[in-house]
Formats: C-alpha cells, sequence, structure tokens
C-alpha cells in the first residue's frame, strides 16, 4: 500500500520508541512478555500523546476566543472502535502499521483488540458519532453530551437459532480513550416536593426540597478531526452516590442501606435501553434523561459564567443545544427552573433564552415510538418541571393557539403538550416544538412528512420553524478506514481530497464507462469478499463463495424495516431452484446482521426463522451452492467495518414513510454497493444522485401505502392471488424447517396474514421479486455491474456527514469555524 499521509510529523523509529515506552512506564511490562491488550494499549497511550495535546490546544483557543458553540445532547453515541478511526484522522495510520510491523506485530490484528464502544442501539446513535466526527474536521467548538453507560448494547449470541443478550462490559478493564474530569462534577436532584413562598411584595417563588441528590461525574473522550484540525469532546456523565446523601445513614450504623443507596444511585448510568423498552413507563428511563440534561445544562453555564458571569444577556449567542430525538427534551423545564427559580429571571425572559437555545431533531413518525411520560410519573420524580411544563402548555394555548384559532377546543386538545385523559401524558414531542426555534426531519421526505402529518399545526404557527437536514456519513470511517483498498483507489482516479471533500467523487462518473477502472474496482471488491468470506467461515463455521453476489441486510431487527421480505424472497427462490433442476441465477449469499430488541417478541422469531430457514437451504445438496443464508452475529459498528466493503447488494426495503431516513444505506453505496430499496427515506435521495438505473427501486410509494390505508388493505388478497407467494408462506407453516418443533415458524405467516400486515410486506412482494431478478441480470454482466457501481460511488458526495453539518450550521446553528492555535 501508498504512503500517503498529510501530517506525517512522527517517523516510524519515533513511534516504535514511543510504543515501547509505553509498553515499559505505562504497562509495566516489555516486548518478551507483552500481550495482544498490553501491545494495543501501548500504541493507544503513544497515540494519545498527541491527542490529548490537540484537546489541550483546541480547549484553550476557544476558551481565549470565547466562541459561540453547538451541545449536541444525545442519550446515545455508536462510537465503535477508535483505534484506526483516530490514526486516520492524525493522519498517521501507515507509519503506525509500519511500526508496529517492525515491532513484528500487524496493526489490523491489534486493532481487534479494542471491545466496541456500543452507547447507542443503531442509527440514532451512529448518527450521533459521525456528526461530531464532522463538526470536530469543520473546527466547530462543539460539545457532545451523553451517559456514561457501564454496559452498553448487549452482546448477541445464537444458540440454536434464537438470539441470547448478554452484557456488554466493554470498559471491564478500563478505557484508554477516557479521562475522568473529577473538577467539573455536577450534583442533580430528584424526587421530593415543591413549597411555594410569597415574598412581601406578592411575588410568588417556588422551592423544590429534592428527595435525594446524585452525583454525575465527566468522562471525556476527545474526538479528533480529520486533517489534525480540532480535537472535541464527548462528554459523558457516570451516576455516582452524591457525598451528602448517604452520611447519615452510613453514621448511624447503615453500612448496608448506605452501600445499596450507592447502588441505586449507580444504576442511573449502568445499562442503556434496547430500543423498545423505552415507553413502558420505566421511571427509570426518565431518571437517566433528566440526569444527563441536567448535568450537561450546569456544565454549560458553569463555563458561561467563567467568561460571563452572572449576564445572562448573551447566552443564546453563545450556546445552541440540539436535541437529538425526545430523549433529551426534559433540558427545556430544567433550563426554565435554572433560570427563574435559581437564578431569579421573569418568566418571559427565561422562556425567550430558552426558545433561542434549543432545537430539535425529529427521528421517527412511529406512534409507538413517540415518547410520552405520565403526569403522575414526572409529578413524582420531579415535581417542579411538571409544575414548569403545565406553566408552558398554559401559556401556550394562551398565546398561541387561542389567537389562531379563538375559541377552538379541538385544536387546544391536539396541540396541548398535555394529553389529557384518565392517566394524563406529557407529549415530549410537543414539548419539543414548543421549545425549540428549529425543528427538523432527517431526509426530505421525512421533513414533509413531520410538517404534513406530525405537526400540521405547529407548522400553521411557525411556519419557519421546520427545515430539513438529510443524514450523512464521515467517509472518513466509512470509506477511508474500514475499506483501505478502495480509499487507494479514490486517491488515484480523484485525488486524495474525498475524504474531506466528498463531492470529489462525482469526477468517477466520467471514468464509469472505462474498463480499466472498471476491472480494478471489480479486483477491490472481490478482496473485500475474499476478506468477509474468511470472517464468515471464522464466524460461523460456514464456507462461502467469494464470487457470489453478496446481498446485505444489516440494521436492527424491525416489522418496518422488512427483514422477513427478505426473507419469503429466499424461500421463492429456495422453492424455484428444488422445483426446477435447471433454474438458473447467479450464486448469492444473502447476509444478515441484526440485534432485536430483548422484549421484541416478534423481531425474536424473525431472527429465529431466517437462522432456521439459512440452516436447512445452507445444508441442502439440491441447492447446488446457489443460494446461501449467512446472520452473523452480533451486529455492531466494528462488524458493519468489515460487511460494507464487501457487499454488492444494499437491502433498503423499509415501508414507504417509516425510516426516517436510514444512514446505512449512504454507507453502502458509497463502498460500491447497488441497492434495492422502496422509495423510503434517504433512498429517494440517493435514487437522485445515481439515477434510477443504478438502483433498482420497488414497491409502494408514500401516496400508496396511505392510499391502501385509506381504502382498506387486506393482505389475504395478494396471498390469494400468488400463487408462490402462497406457497412460502404455507412453508413456514409446517414442520420443513423445524422438524422437532412444526408450526414454530408460523407467527411470521399469522402476523402477515391474521394480524392485517401492517407494513405492506404482501402488498411489495411481486414487485420486490422483480427488482431482484433485475439485480440478477445486472450482475450478469461485470461491464454493467462496475458501471453502475461507480456511479453510485460517484453520487455519493451529498452524504457525508460534513455536508449535514454544514447544513446544521446555516439552517440552525450558526457557528463559525475556528482555527486551533499551535500552542
Ligand atoms: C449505520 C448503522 C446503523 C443504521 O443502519 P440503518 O440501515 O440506517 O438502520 C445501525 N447500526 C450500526 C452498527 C450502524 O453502523
Amino acid at each position: 500500500m501508498t504512503t500517503r499521509e498529510p501530517d506525517q510529523a512522527l517517523s516510524v523509529d519515533d513511534l516504535k520508541e514511543k510504543i515501547l515506552t509505553h509498553l515499559h512506564v505505562s504497562l509495566g511490562t516489555d516486548r518478551n512478555k507483552a500481550s495482544r491488550q498490553a501491545w494495543w494499549r501501548a500504541i493507544c497511550s503513544a497515540v494519545n500523546e498527541s491527542v490529548f495535546d490537540g484537546l489541550r490546544r483546541t480547549q484553550r483557543t476557544h476558551y481565549k476566543e470565547d466562541t459561540r458553540a453547538v451541545h449536541y445532547f444525545s442519550v446515545e453515541y455508536l462510537m465503535g472502535r477508535l483505534l484506526s478511526s483516530n490514526l486516520h484522522n492524525l493522519g498517521c495510520y501507515q507509519a503506525v502499521a509500519d511500526a508496529v510491523e517492525q515491532l513484528g506485530l500487524n496493526l489490523s490484528d491489534l486493532e481487534e483488540q479494542e471491545e466496541d464502544m456500543a452507547l447507542g442501539n443503531g442509527g440514532l446513535g451512529r448518527l450521533a458519532a459521525c456528526y461530531i466526527d464532522s463538526l470536530a474536521t469543520l473546527n466547530y467548538p462543539a460539545v457532545g453530551y451523553g451517559i456514561h453507560y457501564e454496559h452498553g448494547l448487549f452482546q448477541q449470541t445464537f444458540q440454536d437459532g434464537r438470539q441470547i443478550e448478554r452484557p456488554d462490559s466493554w470498559r471491564e478493564y478500563g478505557n484508554p480513550w477516557e479521562i475522568c474530569r473529577p473538577e467539573s462534577i455536577q450534583e442533580v436532584a430528584v424526587y421530593g416536593r415543591v413549597e411555594t413562598q410569597h415574598d412581601p411584595n406578592g411575588k410568588m417563588t417556588k422551592i423544590w426540597h429534592p428527595g435525594r441528590t446524585i452525583k454525575g461525574v465527566p468522562w471525556d473522550i476527545p474526538v479528533v478531526g480529520y486533517n489534525g484540525s480540532s480535537v472535541n469532546v464527548l462528554r459523558l456523565w457516570e451516576s455516582r452516590a452524591s457525598d451528602f446523601f448517604n452520611w447519615d445513614v452510613f453514621n448511624s450504623g447503615g453500612y448496608i442501606d448506605a452501600a445499596r443507596e450507592n447502588v441505586e444511585a449507580e444504576t442511573i448510568s449502568m445499562v442503556l435501553y434496547p430500543n423498545d423498552e423505552t415507553d413502558r413507563g420505566k421511571e427509570l428511563r426518565l431518571i437517566q434523561q433528566y440526569f444527563f440534561c441536567s448535568c450537561s445544562l450546569k456544565d454549560i453555564i458553569r463555563r458561561y459564567k467563567r467568561a460571563h458571569g452572572d449576564d445572562w444577556s448573551q447566552f443564546s449567542e453563545q450556546v445552541v443545544i440540539q436535541l437529538n430525538d425526545t430523549h433529551p427534551a426534559i433540558a427545556i423545564p430544567e433550563l426554565m427552573r435554572i433560570l427563574v427559580d435559581r437564578a431569579g429571571m421573569p418568566w418571559e425572559e427565561a422562556w425567550d433564552i430558552c426558545t433561542d437555545v434549543f432545537a430539535y431533531t425529529n427521528h421517527t413518525l412511529l406512534p409507538e415510538a413517540l415518547e410520552t411520560w405520565s403526569v403522575a410519573m414526572l409529578s413524582k420524580v420531579l415535581p417542579r418541571h411538571m409544575e414548569i411544563i403545565e406553566e408552558i402548555d398554559r401559556r401556550f394555548l394562551v398565546e398561541e393557539v387561542e389567537i389562531m384559532w379563538p375559541g377552538d377546543e379541538g385544536k387546544k386538545r391536539e396541540l396541548s403538550i398535555l394529553e389529557n385523559g384518565g392517566h394524563p401524558r406529557v407529549r415530549m414531542g410537543h414539548l419539543s416544538v414548543v421549545g425549540s426555534f428549529k425543528v427538523n426531519g432527517v431526509a426530505a421526505v421525512h421533513s414533509n412528512l413531520v410538517k404534513t402529518d406530525l405537526f400540521p399545526d405547529m407548522v400553521k404557527l411557525w411556519p419557519d420553524k421546520f427545515v430539513n437536514v438529510t443524514n450523512g456519513v464521515t467517509p472518513r470511517r466509512w470509506i477511508k478506514a474500514c475499506n483501505p483498498r478502495l480509499a487507494t483507489f479514490l486517491d488515484d482516479q480523484v485525488g486524495d481530497n474525498w475524504p474531506a471533500h466528498l463531492e470529489d467523487l462525482k469526477k468517477l462518473k466520467a471514468k464509469a464507462d472505462d474498463k480499466a477502472v472498471q476491472k480494478a474496482f471489480m479486483e477491490i471488491k472481490q478482496q473485500a469478499k475474499i476478506d468477509l468470506a474468511s470472517t464468515i467461515r471464522h464466524l460461523t463455521g460456514i464456507q462461502v463463495n467469494p464470487k457470489a453476489i453478496f446481498d446485505v441486510q444489516i440494521k436492527r431487527l424491525h416489522e418496518y424495516k422488512r427483514q422477513h421480505l427478505n426473507l419469503l424472497h429466499i424461500l421463492l427462490l429456495y422453492r424455484r431452484i428444488l422445483q426446477n433442476p435447471d433454474y438458473d441465477i447467479h450464486p448469492r449469499v444473502f447476509i444478515f446482521g441484526a440485534k432485536a430488541a430483548p422484549g421484541y417478541h416478534l423481531a425474536k422469531e424473525i431472527i429465529y426463522a431466517i437462522n432456521k430457514v439459512g440452516e436447512k437451504i445452507n445444508h441442502d445438496r439440491r441447492v447446488r451452492n446457489l443460494i446461501k443464508v449467512i446472520f452473523l452475529p452480533n451486529y455492531r459498528v466494528s462488524l458493519a467495518e468489515k460487511i460494507i466493503p464487501a457487499a454488492d447488494v444494499s437491502e433498503q426495503i423499509s415501508t414507504a414513510g417509516k425510516e426516517a431516513s436510514g444512514t446505512g444505506n449512504m454507507k453502502l453505496s458509497m463502498n460500491g454497493a447497488l441497492t434495492v430499496g422502496t422509495l423510503d427515506g434517504a433512498n429517494i435521495e440517493i435514487a437522485e444522485e445515481v439515477g434510477e438505473d443504478n438502483i433498482a427501486i420497488f414497491g409502494l410509494d408514500v401516496d400508496g401505502v396511505k392510499a391502501l390505508d385509506r381504502d382498506g388493505y387486506n393482505s389475504r388478497d395478494y396471498y390469494d392471488n400468488n400463487e408462490e407467494l402462497k406457497a412460502v408462506l404455507d412453508w413456514l407453516e409446517g414442520s420443513y424447517f423445524t422438524p422437532s418443533n412444526p408450526g414454530e415458524l408460523a407467527i411470521i405467516k399469522h402476523s402477515l396474514l391474521d394480524h392485517g400486515d401492517p407494513y405492506k410486506v404482501l402488498a411489495d412482494f411481486e414487485g420486490y421479486v422483480a427488482a431482484q431478478e433485475k439485480i440478477d441480470g445486472w450482475y450478469r454482466d461485470p461491464s454493467v455491474w462496475a458501471k453502475k457501481a461507480l456511479i453510485n460511488i460517484a453520487g455519493m458526495g451529498k452524504f457525508s456527514s460534513d455536508r449535514s453539518i454544514q447544513d446544521y450550521v446555516r439552517q440552525v446553528w450558526k457557528l463559525e469555524p475556528c482555527n486551533i492555535a499551535d500552542k
């Protein structure tokens, strides 16, 4: 591989010496007995010399220049591994790789020592990680705030095809990337009661007497920008028992009680909630959200006051806070509380500050995913915040809704932050819209649906509040670091500025017909497929043919993402092959990666069904190796980085209107996979960029789905009228795939026929099969395929997270880039 690092300040000899020194002085071992883990740590420590220096210079520059900064509030960050990404961004990957090789080791092997930092579920958390990478790269002052979970997303294994969850202990043996900052600890209160006092002038004040307090300990993870620019920080809060709150118990001999209270306090940041369980009225989840929002706001205010004292007039000029979904929406009443109750500010003035500071990103329209909290629980956990929310709502209804729609009680009911009824609830989406100055969806179609279907009347009140920012992904991790062969190829074809200027990829389009370029691309893809085949062999014991089409569906398991539609197509091919020994398709390997939320029964049954069908197909000689089905366990960022470079086909087959954007679709297309997809989320924009000849679009669009819902959808019609569809659904019901437990897979058929097929799987089946046949046809001519793949890569400039960040800066954040001083 060629060496073309932009900033090679350190020689290979320097690096060797640093690594060996850290092996001695940081790890207390030497090269003769060091474990691979010790070597990995020594490399991290050597790298951290540069990382920490960049961090110090960045923080110093931001402080001296008193810059406006964005504060990204997210309960999830799906960071993955940091070593390779940091080395690439520092511009010293090749030098370190050479140094490690001269020490008799292999850097890629050592990278496997790192546990993924999996403090998120899926797309939303990975988006936050890509955004903080781009913010640092573009030199914008920014802090990511979140929760320092002791256990991230569960680790997945399969036992007889069923998902088993195990705790994820990503930092059991420490984590070299994080720095504890005890000097910035915050205290957070919960529970208790509110006392109302009237001073002699008749002014009412509220005093919250908390039931208990918790300590928030910040851990900083430096975020290195590409090309030695800024090093920003991701600040994650860990909960601990407050110094104050267990003293009395302890002194009165209640050692066990004191210890128990410690455990309870530490429980708050103990585990990440897996997706589905969020809206089950989990008190702990609410406390998690409040805990990190309160710590983060106090941290922001502390920093602001260092420069501005008690003068709040500049606050909204210095601070913007982006709410990544509604999970941090409780920050809105918390800032009101701090300003009104603590700083003694009049309500109106405080509200003006709030609504200049917060902006909100909506990530979903799925009703079950829209957060609400019961008024009863909020009143118990955060009694003062509940009062503040009621006051925000009262003023909103009187000052906005009543003015626009006088006397319209129906409108008030629809728009109110409170959903009244027997068990009233707080609608966090409504609170977020009312409390923010901008609201954005995450792809064009989704942002439109936010306006037309989710908050149509809010749009009438505030037409300019609603904007679109289409998601993006960082090309540093998702091309340069994970697919080095493709990166070198791109350097040769379009010059080496593409990692920071992804639009440069469009130069590749003119070369898409060039046979030599096509051949070079296909060889790179072939190598990646050979690598993945070896990973598959290692993880599952199954041998796959690297000449087959690698057809990939990797994402959380959910009915709306329709892994079961993919399964029905696999069953159809299997049946055709069995029925017709001459049936001719290009060999295909179907590769899945997906975790199901532990409480999501049907999702787990779909995993089981794919595994059982796969078992049968993979061992059936009559299949002649035409198809194989691989479900790789424990899908996560580091596994995505191995799968994506090797993908030929990207499955993006959600029901139109359900996937807000998707980002997996972008990562795969960037690496030269062709999309089989619906007109949903960012697929629509991908199709616009690559052209309809270079993507296999099928199925209902948003209007088609709505029309079916309006006119009455009957999935049974499709079953009755498509003989092959009927046959494969009936096949699932029998004992063919589960001989020891007949009928075990029938639940999938029932969900589609007897429970209304809410995600229109059967309606889209025929179109999906046709799209797959088109793919098969294209792949038979390598030149046709290579051309389409190259045009896909060429069209991906738009989907860099750098572009998304620039969209946020222009439309929402209004930031200036800040160059970092050398000293
Ligand atoms: C990108 C990514 C996702 C999101 O994938 P979608 O296909 O957009 O749902 C989820 N998990 C991981 C590990 C990712 O890297």
